[in-house]
């Protein structure tokens, strides 16, 4: 029988001992490799190894934070992380998927649903296209750089605004709802997370890209059904 983790190798890191045994033994047995760590820079050691394909990370590790930790990984790599973390208040949450986290689960989580974020994490980077450039007057999405150009001037996205742009721009003029978007774009499967999440990265992606923001050129509200990409100059 085919167990879901299929030899994958995770990095857990987390410096509570019956949390980490509890995640680690059902991890294990679903199939998963798991390294462990409790610290945060032993967790910098590890990951920089490149023996692991994803990071369960917790944010109040001792000798460097879950945070500053995610901070240095995403300065030299696309290492996916998922943050376990008991602040659970809207901002924060926020924050961390700002900070480029893939996804996050609040404590205390169903051991379950994490190995089904890790599995939606996972097949999400298998799926990035290898090479693909949307190019619509003057806006250039560069998903295998992982760059986008406005006018040929660099726009700095974090990752998870890249990714709602460029699932938005790969489907100009289709309307997506907040919650295909969530299914898509952050792999949520179920009620996981909130659509407040799309609306708040759709507001800052018009401050970023849009001449005039509440009157955007490119990520249009479709009132009642969600939002849509316009490839075509309007009047
Ligand atoms: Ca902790």
């Amino acid at each position: 029988m085919n167990t879901p983790g299929e030899g994958h190798s995770v990095l857990l890191a987390e410096d509570d001992d019956s949390s980490r045994l509890a995640t680690k033994l059902f991890l294990q047995r679903a199939g998963y490799k798991v390294g462990e760590t409790q610290d945060g820079p032993a967790t910098l050691r590890e990951a920089a190894l490149g023996h692991y394909e994803l990071l369960l990370l917790d944010l109040g590790l001792p000798g460097l934070d879950g945070e500053e930790v995610l901070a240095r990984l995403r300065d030299n790599g696309a290492m996916p992380v998922i943050v376990l973390t008991g602040r659970a208040e809207e901002p924060e949450r926020v924050h961390i998927l700002d900070m480029g986290a893939d996804d996050y689960m609040v404590k205390p989580f169903s051991l379950p649903e994490l190995e089904a974020r890790i599995r939606a994490v996972l097949r999400r980077g298998r799926q990035v296209p290898q090479s693909a450039r949307i190019e619509v007057a003057g806006l250039t999405v560069d998903r295998r750089a992982h760059r986008v150009y406005l006018n040929s001037d660099a726009v700095e996205l974090t990752p998870k605004e890249f990714d709602l742009l460029a699932f938005l721009a790969s489907s100009p003029g289709h309307a997506f709802s907040r919650e295909e978007l969530l299914e898509h774009v952050w792999g949520s499967t179920q009620e996981w997370q909130d659509p407040a999440t799309v609306t708040e990265h759709v507001r800052r992606l018009r401050l970023k890209l849009e001449v005039d923001p509440a009157n955007p050129r490119w990520l249009h509200t479709v009132r009642g059904v969600g939002y849509r990409f316009e490839d075509e100059q309007a009047g």
